[in-house]
């Protein structure tokens, strides 16, 4: 990639041969698109660095796709890859990850919350050696209190639980060496967990600080459910601690339940006490049951995530692909190996 040390070569031939390629997953931000497009080509064209753009739409359903199409065709650089329904960001991102071609791979929000002004800084610390510059954001700008709150209580979880660091406040804005991306490629799972593949992969990482905008226009695809869903995802995708748990659970119900029971002999023989009665027997009996269900639906949850994993499908669906030079409708190409449920 880099030029060897001992030839000289002025920066921009050397620059010349590299190329970097943007990943944009888009759902339904027609709205943002035109200022969005606008920026990154303003920042990229400070660039002195072949570059390809890589629109993946998610399945948009207000036109961004044939905006996106139209952008294609007029800008040389870009290429659109529709897929073929909403499959979730985060297989937006893998089909994104797996056509980009570039040297160094940059992959960021359509909304603008990931401003593109920052692309230079992380090409140059990619320059200098870092294979994955993560940007950590310095604020949450237009994010609640209870948002920010959950989030950090959330993060120290998640990395108590597993075995590698999974960086808080750093989302998926990031520039990838070809090496990271190639290994983050070969990661076959469905249960697509970026952050947590993403921490997976280590390699050299170097941290840069930003000031995370809010949305530029349209409204963010997550609402409290889907952020519920994901952090749970996250922690069955990445440790079976909880299983773990609820073994401990069982062992110490049991104990408890075998030491009250002696207690009620030993009451009974020694001190003729009467058996006491229904309200004592209800209330262990439903605390135990409780205990059962929840166990069986955490165990339930490890399942589904093994039937999702053997059931082989791919990641995602090219619908078609669009770009100015050639334009390939491939009817619900089977896209490789990957697949992402959310
Ligand atoms: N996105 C996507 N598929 C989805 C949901 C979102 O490709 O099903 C894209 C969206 O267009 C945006 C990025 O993922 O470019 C982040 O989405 P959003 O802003 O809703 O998430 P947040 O910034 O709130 O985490
Ligand atoms: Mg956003």
């Amino acid at each position: 990639m880099n030029a060897p040390s001992h030839l000289w070569l002025p920066e921009f031939t050397r620059s010349a041969a590299e190329l970097l390629s943007v990943v944009v997953p888009v759902y339904n931000e027609r709205e943002v698109l035109p200022l969005f497009c606008e920026r990154l080509q303003q920042a990229l064209g400070r660039l002195q660095m072949q570059h390809e753009i890589l629109f993946v739409d998610d399945g948009s359903k207000d036109g961004s796709a044939d905006f996106l199409r139209l952008f294609a065709l007029s800008v040389p650089t870009v290429k659109v890859i529709a897929l073929s329904r909403n499959f979730g960001k985060e297989a937006a991102v893998t089909a994104g990850f797996e056509h980009a071609a570039g040297d160094a791979v940059i992959l960021l929000d359509a909304d603008l919350q990931d401003p593109p002004e920052l692309i230079p800084d992380m090409v140059a610390a990619w320059k200098k050696g870092a294979d994955v510059v993560c940007m950590r954001r310095r604020s949450r700008a237009g994010e609640t209190w209870f948002k920010r709150t959950s989030a950090s209580l959330y993060y120290r979880l998640l990395n108590r639980l597993s075995r590698f660091d999974i960086p808080h406040d750093t989302g998926d804005f990031r520039l990838m060496s070809r090496r990271a991306v190639d290994a983050l490629n070969q990661l076959p799972e469905r249960n697509r967990y970026m952050k947590g593949l993403f921490a997976w992969i280590g390699m050299p990482t170097q941290v840069l600080l930003y000031d995370r905008d809010s949305r530029a226009a349209g409204n963010t695809k997550w609402n409290f459910t889907a952020l519920l869903g994901l952090a749970f995802e996250g922690i069955t995708s990445f440790s079976t601690a909880p299983l773990r748990w609820t073994t401990l659970v069982g062992v110490l119900a049991s104990a408890w339940g075998t030491l009250f029971g002696l207690w009620i002999v030993a009451k009974a023989l020694l001190l003729g006490d009467p058996v006491p009665g229904y309200p004592s027997l209800i209330a262990i009996v439903t605390f135990l049951g409780g205990v059962q269900l929840l166990t069986v639906g955490l165990v339930g949850e490890y399942v589904g995530k093994i039937y999702v994993e053997v059931k082989q499908r791919p990641v995602y669906l090219v619908q078609d692909v669009t770009a100015s030079t050639a334009v390939a409708t491939v009817k619900t190409e089977r896209a490789d190996r990957h697949v992402a449920t959310r």
